[in-house]
């Protein structure tokens, strides 16, 4: 009780610590913020100036240096050395032998390793959410949500790990049985997308593990310091285990690794998260080896609200899931099919909604909305207005960047469009919604499905035969259909992932472990006879 009190009591100090520090101003502008003391509080994740970005049970790079920016005020944080092709080489070698180790573990042994990096990244979860704000700039209780995810994720999987596995089934045959048996399929390769630099790394991470798979991850160059924030806690894990710490190898880099990755028949798996258009290349550059993918790409996910809704539900979930991460989630609600009854009454309910966001730096817990990563996404952000300006849609909220240092733009709200407008069926990855007036169900579950991707899709209705006509064959296409329920913000529990463009993978909860392990049919003849399926005699 007491350790627990004392626990409790330095959490609160480091987050008062932390909280305090970022909102001081940065006294040296041209310094890295790494270097200066109110940061100092970076160090407790084993960060410096410059960092080694490749781990394979040494640390090392020998790559690019690559400074990694706060989206808040574009100020340096700290640099870290990417790999070059040598080290991918070394690398993958390690992660290869490690996974021999690995995979001679009993399955619930490696839950208890699991269960312990779980546990690790509980001990550091306020510090490396707060990491998460300060570099890839979402506000402070999603950092923070990140990291619980992953937490969430190792507990589900350290489950998991005494249950996997496959039937015995009813063999034609006397004296046989068929089983079926999953091993591991090797060396998992994960290339993740900057705007979940921790969570989407832990889906993969803890169920590949359980699995007995290495992985092998390279994150977004942009968030280089969270990947190798992350791997410091997971490789303290491993060697204090006495494991290869490649069994969780880290190899920071861009495009150049992700294509030597995609088509190297080592990866035997490549779980790939970000945009439609590098997932397609991905692809193609996996297929072309009979390899393996597992595709997480872009989303352009609906509200649909129909006139029995329940207004108090729908304002607010549409602020999340339109404004939540800033619009930077592959869940985040693009667009807004209202029934034309109530059109009108839930935009200006929704843009009321919208002046109440509070905008400010993410670590403040007062904030609701931060920047855009980068600067670029702010170009993309205005440019997509101009575009929808000039199909024919209404800004009726926002619109425009912020007069502010860093990458903020105004929550925007756009009516008037065509459903098939070019640019409401592009991903623009910041927070734009376009609203659509709808007549009829036909017309909504229509226009819900005819975009290019297939993520998450939600309706708003009481009526029970609607729900389950949108849960049904001629309802919502989406790996994603919730009712009564933002778009974003999913469980861990359930398979995660959507259709069409968006890839049709899943990860983290249900069956999707089967996706990170092979397949085998085994027939044992116990018999001292040798009879054929299908009755077939060959004497
Ligand atoms: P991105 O496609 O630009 O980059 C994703 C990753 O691919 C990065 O690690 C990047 O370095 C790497 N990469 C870039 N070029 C590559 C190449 N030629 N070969 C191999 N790897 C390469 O995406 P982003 O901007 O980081 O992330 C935003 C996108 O990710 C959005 O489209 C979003 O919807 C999607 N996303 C999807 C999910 C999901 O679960 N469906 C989750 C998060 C993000």
């Amino acid at each position: 009780m007491l350790q627990l009190s004392f626990a409790l009591t330095r959490h609160v100090l480091l987050r008062k610590k932390i909280l305090a520090s970022c909102k001081r101003p940065a006294v040296f502008m041209s310094t890295l913020l790494i270097n200066q003391p109110q940061y100092a509080w970076l160090k407790d994740l084993g960060l410096k100036e410059e960092n080694e970005g490749v781990y394979n049970g040494k640390w090392g790079g020998r790559g690019e240096i690559v400074t990694t920016y706060c989206p808040a005020n574009n100020e340096p944080i700290a640099r870290v050395q990417q790999a070059n092709l040598e080290d991918y080489e070394e690398t993958i070698k390690k992660a290869k032998e490690a996974w021999k180790t690995w995979a001679d573990v009993p399955a619930p042994k490696r839950g208890e390793i699991v269960r312990q990096i779980g546990d690790a990244l509980r001990q550091k979860i306020q510090v490396l959410g707060s990491l998460v704000s300060l570099e890839m700039g979402k506000i402070l209780v999603e950092g923070v949500g990140e990291v619980q995810e992953y937490v969430d994720v190792c507990d589900y999987a350290v489950g998991l790990s005494r249950m996997i596995g496959g039937p015995v089934l009813p063999s034609e045959r006397p004296g046989h049985a068929l089983i079926e048996q999953w091993n591991p399929v090797g060396l998992v390769g994960i290339i993740t997308a900057f705007n979940f630099p921790v969570a989407v790394y832990g889906w993969n991470n803890a169920i590949a593990m359980i699995c007995g798979n290495a992985c092998l991850w390279k994150g977004a160059p942009t968030t280089s310091l969270i990947s190798v924030a992350v791997t410091k806690i997971i490789a303290k894990v491993l060697e204090d285990n006495k494991m290869p710490g490649a069994i969780c190898s880290l190899i920071c880099g861009g495009a150049d690794i992700g294509t030597t990755m995609a088509k190297d028949e080592r990866v035997d798996l490549l779980s790939f998260t970000g945009s439609t258009k590098v997932g397609k290349q991905v692809a193609l550059m996996v297929q072309e080896r009979f390899g393996r993918s597992l595709l997480e790409l872009g989303g352009n996910n609906a509200l649909v609200v129909f006139e029995d809704a329940d207004l108090n539900l729908v304002i607010p979930s549409a602020l999340f899931a339109a404004v939540g991460t800033a619009g930077q989630r592959c869940t985040t609600a693009r667009r807004l099919l209202l029934h034309e009854s109530i059109h009108d009454e839930v935009v200006e309910k929704l843009s009321k909604a919208y002046a109440q966001i509070r905008i400010g730096d993410p670590w403040d817990s007062n904030t609701l909305y931060g920047p855009l990563h980068t600067k670029q996404a702010v170009t993309m952000f205005l440019h997509a207005v101009e575009q929808a300006k000039q199909q024919g849609g209404s800004v009726v909220y926002g619109g425009k960047a912020l007069n502010r240092s860093g990458n903020y733009v105004e929550p925007t709200i756009v009516t008037g469009l065509p459903h098939d407008a070019s640019i409401v069926h592009t991903e623009t990855f910041a927070p734009i919604l376009y609203v659509l007036k709808f007549k009829t169900e036909e017309e909504a579950f229509a226009w819900n499905n005819e975009v290019k991707q297939g993520l998450s899709s939600s309706i708003f209705t009481k009526d029970l035969g609607r729900i389950f006509r949108w849960l049904g064959p001629k309802g919502s296409d989406c790996g994603v259909v919730n009712v009564n329920i933002p778009t974003s913000g999913a469980e861990i529990g359930g398979a995660f992932g959507g259709e069409k463009h968006t890839g049709g993978g899943r990860e983290s909860g249900s069956d999707s472990w089967k996706l990170y392990m092979r397949r085998s049919t085994c027939t044992i003849n116990y018999s001292k006879d040798l009879p054929l399926a299908q009755g077939i005699k060959f004497q």
